[in-house]
């Protein structure tokens, strides 16, 4: 792998806001004349794309992303959570939008070497970690609509903090009644950059209303709870957990797999189903409703304390933070920062 050196290291940000500061190196990898183009795979300063302003990404959206995160504790230790997950699931996500598969070990080891050079980016305060962010685009100079023939893949590192502004305080969330962020046999089982622009408008009309996020219902019956922006989401009832099964319309979430693993190994019930919204609002209205989480990488648990469908809002529990909620986040941090042994074999220690 090729490396291109800074001539001047950037100030260490003390603001960690969630993706608004990056680090001083980038990762590129290049795809043209029919392949990954491994050998000038480049570590290099953090710099801008120059791109033609016919390249077909800004057209047409041929694009994935993924997220990740690694932590460091006041040992210097640095940990990354499932990163091979993420590998696999972007080329899934690549294979949805013909974008060509590539070398995911060759692109998990240029993560790592990419993460142990930045570690002194890595905050260590409990909450805050090193944001990864790897993402394939089309690049080809022309219009039209088809596969491009060129390719960048790159990844770029952001310290945050926690995601949210007000830490693990209950959000509130606004059943979408309308608008559709995905559909089976659409790409919102993947992790598609054009999935994201057609959910901002919803978001957008929830904020105003009040809400925090938006709790999408599925395409075809308007009926099943579905996921959060960029969360899966849990319901306790009756002490129950549930989640929606997954079946061609909801992102594949690691922290989702993660919680499902850990509480069915820890002896919690666990289902994975139909959830529909009128089980969830009779749970609510009769007593039973305890919990509700979302699980997703940026803000690794986050406790749901009302949501509102159809111009009525419901409490979740006592409105504060449940205790499988809590349960789930202190175990979930615990193993991604080293507190709490990795009994799964989910991290990797790369420093
Ligand atoms: C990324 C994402 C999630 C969460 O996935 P994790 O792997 O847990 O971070 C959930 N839903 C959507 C729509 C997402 O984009």
């Amino acid at each position: 792998m090729k490396f291109i050196k800074c001539k001047e290291l950037k100030d260490k940000k003390t603001d960690l806001a969630f993706g608004k500061n990056f680090t001083d190196y980038m990762f590129v990898l290049e795809y043209h004349n029919g392949a990954w183009d491994y050998e000038n795979a480049c570590i290099k300063p953090y710099e801008p794309f120059s791109l033609d302003p016919s390249t077909s990404v800004f057209h047409y959206g041929q694009a994935v992303f993924e997220g990740l995160k690694a932590y460091k504790n006041d040992k210097g230790e640095v940990r990354i959570f499932r990163p091979m997950d993420n590998m696999n699931r972007m080329i899934d996500s690549c294979e949805r939008v013909c974008i060509p598969p590539f070398d995911t070990k060759f692109v998990h080891d240029a993560l790592v070497e990419l993460v142990k050079l930045e570690k002194d980016w890595i905050p260590t305060a409990p909450g805050t970690s090193l944001y990864i962010r790897p993402f394939a685009m089309g690049v080809d100079k022309a219009l039209g609509v088809h596969a491009a023939k060129n390719y960048i893949l790159s990844i770029i590192l952001s310290p945050v903090g926690a995601y949210y502004t007000h830490g693990l305080a209950p959000v509130s969330l606004c059943v979408e009644e309308h608008y559709k962020r995905a559909c089976i046999g659409g790409t919102g089982h993947h992790k598609v950059a054009g999935n994201y622009a057609a959910s901002i408008l919803a978001a957008d009309l929830a904020e105003k209303k009040g809400y925090d996020q938006v709790l999408w219902l599925d395409a075809q019956e308007n009926k099943y709870m579905e996921e959060v922006g960029s969360m899966n989401i849990f319901f306790v009832i009756d002490g129950v957990v549930i989640t929606p099964m997954l079946a061609g319309s909801i992102l594949p979430g690691i922290t989702r797999r993660s919680t499902i693993e850990l509480l069915k190994a820890r002896g919690y019930k666990i289902e994975e189903r139909r959830v529909s919204v009128a089980e969830v609002v009779a749970a609510a209205d009769n007593g039973t409703l305890n919990e509700i989480f979302g699980t997703g990488t940026a803000a690794v648990v986050s406790p749901v304390g009302t949501f509102g469908y159809l111009g009525k809002d419901y409490q979740v529990g006592d409105g504060g933070m449940g205790k499988i909620t809590k349960y789930v986040y202190d175990e979930l941090t615990g193993i991604q920062t080293g507190i709490k042994p990795d009994e799964f074999g989910w991290v990797e220690k790369v420093i």
